[in-house]
């Protein structure tokens, strides 16, 4: 195998992948006594006198590609790298390691997974305070196709919490946006006796009146909102207004274009949330503990959205 400057940098970390124990293949012991045998790490058991590979029982059991190249791979998902410009630069001129852009995709739907439980588990428990800017979004508008399953038109909205003051943001993806969808999420995810801001669409303020009333003031919030057919930012009031959530609405596009998401977005929101709200070193430890799980194979779960 050639030998890169990427490869010797990251050779030293690539031992983080190897769990410090694990349980034996062959009876129910845990295994801490471990050898290297053509750089991966093998468990050796006594009682069985046998060895357990490291990823044994794991999604990564029957890893077709080198560890090496597994690792670049995880460090490129890192840096927010699209499937296809990952494919190119580990088959350039300079270095090739025999990659197909099928197996990427194979590994990196594998780590989107991950993100994409993170997410999940962040969008169950996380509840937001302070200042809370709340917006929406349409990601996109599928086109109308009469294509065999997929005879419908099929919008998706996003729904945003976001915290001022600190990086805690929530999204949540919807095909309309309506009230009884947005109440429940607001009361589960903001405390009462926040401010929020909000601009007037009528989920959040009645505007059948002649003077704008809040709808969100009922329960126990406190609502700023700015009218965007007059203002962005209340000239009176500077502090009334959603740039903040405009500007994670715009880096969420740039993401979907950048990846080019035309199904699975949920997928791909995932793995945005993931990048947007976790330090590097954080989501390498995250997604080596995921791919260290013997209970769960991330090859196994399908996403049919
Ligand atoms: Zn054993």
């Amino acid at each position: 195998m050639q030998k890169t400057g990427i490869m010797e940098s990251s050779t030293f970390e690539m031992t983080s992948l190897f769990p410090t124990f694990k349980k034996c293949k062959f009876c129910p012991r845990f295994l801490i006594e471990f050898q290297e045998e053509e750089l991966e790490r093998h468990f050796y058991c006594h009682e069985c006198q046998k060895l357990t590979l490291w990823r044994a029982n794991t999604t990564l059991k029957c890893m077709s590609i080198s560890i090496h190249t597994f690792w670049l791979l995880i460090n490129l998902f890192i840096e927010n790298k699209p499937a296809l410009e990952t494919y190119h630069d580990l088959n350039s001129n300079l270095i090739n390691y025999h990659i197909s852009e099928k197996t990427v995709r194979r590994y990196f739907k594998i780590l989107k997974k991950i993100c994409y439980q993170y997410y999940l588990e962040e969008h169950e428990n996380t509840i937001l305070e302070g200042h809370v800017e709340i917006d929406e979004t349409q990601l996109y508008r599928m086109k109308k196709s009469f294509a065999r399953g997929r005879p419908y038109v099929y919008n998706v909205w996003l729904i945003g919490f976001r915290e001022r003051g600190s990086s805690r943001c929530l999204i949540f993806p919807t095909e309309t946006r309506c009230e009884s969808f947005f109440l429940p999420l607001l009361l589960a995810h903001v405390k009462p006796e926040s401010t929020i801001y909000t601009d007037c669409f009528s989920v959040y303020v009645n505007n059948s009146n002649l003077l704008p009333q809040s709808k969100l003031q009922n329960h126990r919030y406190i609502h700023k909102y700015v009218n965007h057919k007059i203002t962005f930012v209340n000239k009176h009031f500077p502090d009334i207004h959603t740039n903040t959530i405009e500007r994670l609405w715009k880096s969420v596009k740039e993401h979907t274009r950048k990846h080019k998401v035309k199904k699975l977005f949920n997928l791909c929101l995932g793995r945005f949330y993931f990048h947007r709200t976790m330090e590097k070193k954080d989501q390498l430890k995250y997604l080596i503990k995921n791919l260290q799980n013997e209970y769960i194979n991330y090859f196994d779960i399908e996403f049919n959205y």
